[in-house]
């Protein structure tokens, strides 16, 4: 059986930063925390805390040390709120992301009703929402298609939203809104990602998603290989890949999420080798 790795796959740049400036922080030895999951990967959460990181989710929970933005970004009374500690704050807010905020505010300074379209929840998306309190986040059809009217409405999306969700949202909100500002913010680096499983779906039928169970951008890779026709299995790791999925099959694809080591993927592809 052959393994297709993806044209694309490793760390994001945002992600890469992340990682490289909380492991550089432990480096000065002194107690290092990270506001949140530093990126939606069990196999690095397990490597930082290895090296003595903590996971916090409010920053009044680290009483010295360094406190480490994640590559999602924080809301900016979360960023005050350190400030306010006096604690030494590293920000490896992801440059896109920062870019996504700035829109966001621009939008609501100038008076548009922001729509989101974003998981409400997901620590970006609840980034984004301190720029602009009373923003309207959707995710799917159903909930744009229950937008109201607007005079004058403004676009952004979560950088890991897919981009035909994107253009679907924008052209609805057209419709409904007698003004409309939009900024693209949809990641491309994603997309890229997102071209390279429809390639793999050219050419097998089945499809292995590796990445955090929690991460948007492999959780959308999923949904685009079933949206496909394909049968696709997500999983976090090499031990979780089951011997039945792989029977008579001439080929499976392969490709991991924006937070998802080359390391892991390169375990599960030796796995599903021998396996086979
Ligand atoms: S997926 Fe895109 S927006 Fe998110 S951290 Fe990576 S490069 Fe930045």
């Amino acid at each position: 059986m052959e393994v297709l790795l993806a044209r694309e796959n490793g760390f994001c740049f945002g992600v890469k930063k992340a990682v490289e400036l909380t492991e550089a922080a432990t480096e000065t030895g002194r107690s290092v925390h990270n506001l949140g999951q530093v990126v939606h990967n069990p196999k690095i959460s397990e490597r930082l805390a290895a090296r003595g990181v903590k996971v916090i989710s409010d920053p009044s929970e680290a009483k010295d040390g360094i406190i480490v933005i994640r590559a999602h970004g924080i809301p900016p009374e979360t960023r005050a709120k350190i400030e306010a500690q006096g604690m030494e704050c590293i920000d490896a807010t992801c440059s896109l992301v920062l870019r996504a905020q700035r829109f966001t505010k621009q939008l609501a300074d100038e008076g548009y009703t922001v729509i989101i379209l974003g998981t409400r929840e997901h620590p970006e998306v609840v980034g984004l929402l301190g720029f602009a309190p009373n923003a309207k986040v959707v995710e799917t059809k159903e909930e744009w298609d229950r937008l109201p009217k607007m005079k004058r409405a403004g676009v952004v999306s979560q950088s890991t939203q897919p981009p035909w969700a994107f253009t679907a949202l924008v052209a609805h909100v057209a419709e409904i809104s007698q003004e409309l500002k939009v900024f693209n913010t949809v990641c491309p680096v994603t997309v890229k990602r997102q071209h390279a499983a429809t390639e793999l779906s050219e050419r097998t039928d089945t499809i292995i998603v590796v990445g955090g169970k929690n991460s948007a951008n492999t959780r959308e890779l999923v949904n685009l290989a079933r949206m496909q026709g394909r049968t696709a299995y997500h999983i976090e790791s090499a031990a979780e890949l089951e011997p039945a999925w792989l029977a008579g099959k001439e080929r499976v694809g392969l490709i991991g999420g924006c937070s998802t080591p080359m390391e892991t993927l390169l375990e599960v592809k030796e796995r599903a080798e021998a396996l086979s």
